[in-house]
């Protein structure tokens, strides 16, 4: 029997961990704007000389972080939209089925492991 759809069973949980990984990446990004010292809004009135640098410092840290937290996201959201028209499961490239293993390791795979490999081996 060859396999022309991912099976719902698989999905149905994958669609929940992933809607829960999503608003935890949610949170988090909240929890770091709320410490990006940028948008404190008494920094204005206690910049003192030597703070600015600090404060500089802290707030490239939020912004890299920011980004990592971010292109995770997109990636759930990717996923998650991939669930939906029923394209997940199936490399993007080859349009062949990801091996279930590669995917209980990396919900969020796009390509099977021949085609990531071939794209990587390129760069
Ligand atoms: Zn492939």
């Amino acid at each position: 029997m060859k396999l022309t759809k991912y099976p719902a069973k698989l999905l149905k949980p994958l669609q929940a961990y992933l809607s829960v990984q999503k608003e935890e990446l949610i949170r988090q990004l909240h929890e770091l704007e709320a410490s990006d010292p940028y948008n404190q809004p008494d920094r204005i009135n206690d910049n003192e000389l030597g703070e600015d640098s600090y404060e500089s410092n802290e707030h490239d840290q939020v912004v890299v972080l920011k980004n990592q937290i971010l292109s995770s996201l997109h990636e759930v959201d990717e996923t998650l939209t991939r669930i939906k028209d029923g394209s997940y499961g199936f490399c993007a490239q080859c349009h062949q089925m990801i091996n279930t293993d590669r995917l209980v390791i990396k919900p969020t795979a796009k390509l099977c492991i021949t085609c990531e490999k071939s794209i990587t081996s390129q760069k």
